[in-house]
């Protein structure tokens, strides 16, 4: 028989940015440390369709699946606290549905009746909560956007039907709200927050339980206060006051005994999470033995969002070597030959993540020669596999021209090209799967790499053969010159149907330039190698 999935639906009051994701994702890892099986969905009242156009300027990092989904960066957070790999079912936005609806309604399957919002839109929310739920025991639902958002309305009335339509014992509502702290009457206020239950029971929905965010601690009396004014139990007012670490959330959240309110409303008897390897790796990361500092080389340095899956993959891999990994941030427009050696002479390792467009690229290739001259680990990201590409056939091939031709699109030296100029696509493998409005094409999830015995590559992954990390890019590095590059001891330790996935050097200690994004498929239990490998080798230099 098909599980009766349970549900419980997260909403947001007072200010957007309070970490609903977060809390969120908190509650989905106690319950899965139970034994339960647990799945999370993001739904986005915004109207693009999806965030893969959107600016890393207004959306943060666009996190991808293993089906090539370009979604919100919370589902990054999901997948790393809950260490489930989800899909494109777990996460919707506006337009999104909108576009089903219409695609629908064109086809002629409403059979001649008025599309309306109810109960069209609302009805093709509740059928994607419920996929997304489909063989699990509990479905934690995030509504994005704030109580009282316009465009939040019909998802609100989408959780309301859904909560009647299964019972009450299928479902709950939790509310995160702000209790800000006011400097000069020195307190914490409860009133936003009855002000947000308020716009939510306007609406038909009465949270069961309320997760306070704040700057400190709540008292029991304050708690209390908060219970009574907006009609939920005492034990079900939960704080969650600033961290050192958003991994210490879930443990914060089990000291406060949340699971006991949730096993009562949701029926789900009594709940024993077993959390010792995360709390563990949690100390690990408060107080580690050890130190690194490496340079994180980005154009987006005044927007950490942009990098959120790369900087917390840098934590897992961190906590697991029991090491605190400083980045120095460095804005890769600012580096300049003169400069390049006093920006990275005190840094153990040097890091170019992936990007789009041609700014900042000089800066990255100048921190790629510094450290390929001075043997300092390297690990180019995307782009930064590709720059380091091109940085060695202008140095070491002389190829002064070489370029990729996202920024040259005459060069003569193509080192990075467009695939579809150089790969048949008419065969059997259809390697670009996702067209973009924007004209071009993208290769997006997950793919095969066949990784080249004995290299660097094969001994991260652990001696495996073949490895499955996600991509998103549209150029690829040229095979054209790839005899050449071997010649002159750039090795290929990583290849998928002709395509070069992989880079290292023969005479460095550890210079590695991937085509795809490890870091999206880290976890705190369970870091991705490629960026193990390059934490371990930056404290090796350190050491030295
Ligand atoms: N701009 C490059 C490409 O499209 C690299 C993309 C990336 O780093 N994600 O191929």
């Amino acid at each position: 028989m098909a599980k009766e999935t349970k549900y419980i639906f997260i909403t947001g009051g007072v200010l957007s940015s309070l970490g609903k994701g977060i809390a969120a994702a908190s509650i989905a890892t106690l319950l899965k440390n139970v034994g339960l099986k647990v799945s999370m969905l993001k739904a986005d009242p915004y109207i693009n369709v999806d965030p893969g156009t959107m600016s890393p300027l207004e959306h943060g990092e666009v996190f991808v699946t293993d089906d090539g989904a370009e979604t919100d960066l919370d589902l990054g957070h999901y997948e790393r606290f809950l260490d489930e790999s989800l899909s494109q079912k777990n996460n919707f936005t506006t337009g999104r549905v909108y576009s089903a609806v219409i695609e629908k309604e064109r086809r002629g399957d409403y059979l001649g009746k008025t599309i309306q919002v109810i109960p069209h839109i609302v009805g093709e929310i509740v059928d994607r909560i419920k996929k997304a739920g489909e063989g699990n025991d509990v479905l934690i639902v995030e509504i994005g956007g704030t109580v009282g958002d316009i465009e939040g309305l019909p998802f609100l009335e989408a959780i309301r039907a859904l909560r009647i339509e299964v019972g009450k014992k299928r479902a709950m509502n939790i509310h995160l709200t702000l209790v800000p702290f006011i400097k000069v009457a020195g307190e914490l206020k409860t009133k936003p927050t009855q002000h947000s239950v308020g716009e939510l029971r306007r609406i038909g929905i009465s949270p069961d339980m309320i997760i306070c965010r704040s700057e400190m601690p709540l008292n029991r009396e304050l708690k209390d206060k908060i219970a009574s004014s907006c009609g939920v139990e005492k034990n079900c007012v939960i704080e969650s006051s600033d961290s050192a670490s958003i991994y210490q959330i879930p443990l914060s959240f089990l000291k406060q005994d949340i699971l006991t309110p949730i096993a009562e409303n949701l029926g789900l008897g009594e709940l024993k999470p077993d959390m010792s390897k995360w709390d563990s790796l949690v100390k690990r990361i408060i107080a580690p033995t050890n130190e690194t500092t490496i340079a994180f080389v980005g154009k987006y340095v005044d927007l950490k969002e942009s990098y959120k899956s790369l900087t917390e993959s840098i934590i897992h891999a961190g906590a697991n070597l029991d090491t605190r990994v400083n980045l120095k941030w460095i804005d890769s427009e600012k580096i300049e030959p003169s400069n390049v050696n006093e920006l990275l002479k005190d840094v153990d390792g040097i890091l170019v993540a992936g990007g789009f467009g041609e700014r900042g690229v000089l800066g990255k290739i100048q921190a790629i020669k510094f450290a390929r001259e001075n043997k300092v680990p390297y690990l180019g990201i995307c782009l930064g596999m590709q720059l380091a590409m091109i940085e060695f056939a202008r140095d070491v091939l002389n190829l002064e021209d070489a370029n990729s031709i996202e920024f040259d699109a005459k060069c003569k030296n193509p080192i990075i090209y467009l695939i579809d100029s150089f790969i048949d696509v008419s065969g059997k493998k259809q390697i670009r799967t996702h067209k973009s409005p924007l004209g071009g094409t993208m290769r997006l999830g997950a793919y095969e790499c066949d990784i080249k015995a004995n290299s660097l590559l094969s001994k991260i992954y652990g001696g495996a053969k073949k490895i499955k990390e996600r991509h998103r890019h549209r150029y690829e590095a040229n095979p054209k010159y790839r005899a050449e590059f071997e010649k002159a001891g750039l090795i290929v330790s990583g290849e998928s149907d002709g395509l070069i996935e992989a880079i290292e050097l023969k005479d460095h200690p550890w210079f590695v330039g991937v085509q795809c994004h490890p870091e999206f498929t880290s976890r705190l239990t369970r870091p991705n190698p490629t960026i193990l490998g390059f934490i371990r080798a930056s404290i090796a230099n350190h050491v030295k």
